[in-house]
């Protein structure tokens, strides 16, 4: 497949990923987009020239503030969507390549949030990660607790915090015990942190009291984001006891403003890890449920500008796969909604350098990572810009999330 638009093969958003996002200009207000290379197709205007007349799609759900009433129209109809744009952009005699309102310059656009997140849960999946904090915390002989492998751990995390790439945030500050203290004090973290980490959205209904199976669990997944969820490990550490993360983990998340779909990431799909011991019935799977997905994390200090690139990892990594956490979630009859977001957990590899957070990187604060400037970091320090990245390639073939980026500013 080949565009008349011009598209860079080093383009995450080739012909063969055109992710749908919430995008507006000075111009237009907030509405749907689709990327392509350095431009953004502007569907509501599509819409206007009776591109999906077919598909019989009122026109608020192009020209809408969020990706929902979309997604809720169902994967038969959003994929012919895409489907359809993608045959535009082919076709040297398409309707859009002779409108020019239907295509924007991407450096022209402001990108919002993709979706009203209704509810968001944070998974716990990576057998790297969960060995990395048990072994720093509890026992390196015996990292991992006794029903790792037999559940996908996860907890139920705050929505409303959810920001899309490009907003800063401030210092979190909140209660911490320091060391050698027998009170705790009110102070500004001085233990933030990223989590690389992959989100979905949840694109279909389920009703309260069903379960949903690993074999239809696709059916409910619209796309993926990538998902930094920030964290305050000082905070962390003195309040999660018993009832797990709270405000470490609540001021912030933030999400890369391209949702990709699964259609798109369907060429990339792999094998996972091998799960040992067996997994409950609910729980088995078939066929390949891990996706190739390259990861990375970077850090850029405001003084230098200069990026240092702190982890490389991968989605494949990823010991319990989506499919299975949809059907943990779902098993004692939760129902899901459309707009939900799940998170994978913190995706680290098996080398020092695929560590997927500062905590691991730097191995509790004990080891500083060093950086291009020649700084150092056991944590992020104020106005250090992070940016994550993810890409698939196979066979010249590129579909990628382009990035989320925020920046620590100082306590307010
Ligand atoms: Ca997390």
């Amino acid at each position: 497949m080949k565009s008349w638009l011009k598209v860079s093969s080093k383009s995450d958003f080739s012909i063969y990923n055109l992710p749908f996002g919430i995008f507006s200009t000075n111009k237009k207000n907030k509405r749907i987009g689709v990327a392509i290379g350095d431009h953004v197709i502007d569907l509501h205007a599509c819409n206007s020239l009776d591109l999906f007349k077919d598909l019989h799609i009122e026109s608020y759900v192009f020209k809408n503030s969020f990706l929902n009433n979309f997604i809720e129209l169902g994967k038969g109809i959003t994929s012919k969507v895409r489907e359809i744009i993608q045959l535009e952009l082919i076709n040297e005699n398409s309707l859009i390549k002779h409108n020019s309102n239907c295509i924007i310059p991407i450096n022209t656009v402001e990108m919002h949030l993709p979706v009203n997140i209704g509810d968001y849960t944070d998974f716990y999946s990576s057998i790297e990660h969960a060995s990395n904090i048990g072994s720093m915390f509890r026992d390196p002989s015996n990292p991992l607790l006794p029903n790792w492998k037999h559940l996908p751990v996860g907890y139920h995390g705050r929505a409303s915090s959810i920001i899309v790439s490009g907003k800063n945030i401030h210092r979190p500050k909140g209660q911490i015990m320091p060391l050698d203290s027998e009170t705790p004090i009110y102070s500004s973290s001085n233990r933030v942190d990223f989590e690389l980490e992959m989100g979905y959205i949840i694109g279909k209904n389920s009703s309260l009291g069903s379960s949903i199976s690993t074999t239809n669990a696709e059916d409910y997944i619209f796309g993926k984001v990538l998902f930094n969820d920030w964290s305050a490990r000082d905070i962390q550490k003195w309040e999660y006891v018993p009832l797990g993360p709270f405000l470490g983990k609540s001021f912030a998340s933030s999400i890369s403003p391209w949702v990709v779909t699964m259609e798109a990431l369907d060429p990339f799909r792999v094998a996972g890890p091998i799960q040992e011991p067996n997994v409950l019935d609910y729980l088995k799977f078939d066929r390949l449920k891990n996706y190739d997905i390259n990861l990375s994390v970077s850090i850029t200090p405001e003084d230098s500008n200069i990026e240092s690139i702190v982890c490389n990892s991968n989605f494949k990594y990823m010991y319990w796969n989506m499919n299975q956490q949809i059907a943990h979630h779902t098993v004692n009859g939760c129902n899901l909604n459309v707009g939900d977001m799940m998170a994978s957990g913190t995706i680290s590899g098996h080398t020092k350098d695929s560590y997927g957070s500062m905590l691991e990187l730097s191995w509790g604060g004990k080891n500083p990572i060093e950086l291009k400037d020649g700084s150092t970091r056991t944590f992020i320090n104020d106005m250090d810009t992070v940016i994550m990245k993810g890409y698939c390639e196979k066979n010249n073939i590129r579909v990628g999330f382009g990035e989320v980026k925020s920046k620590i500013l100082p306590s307010t």
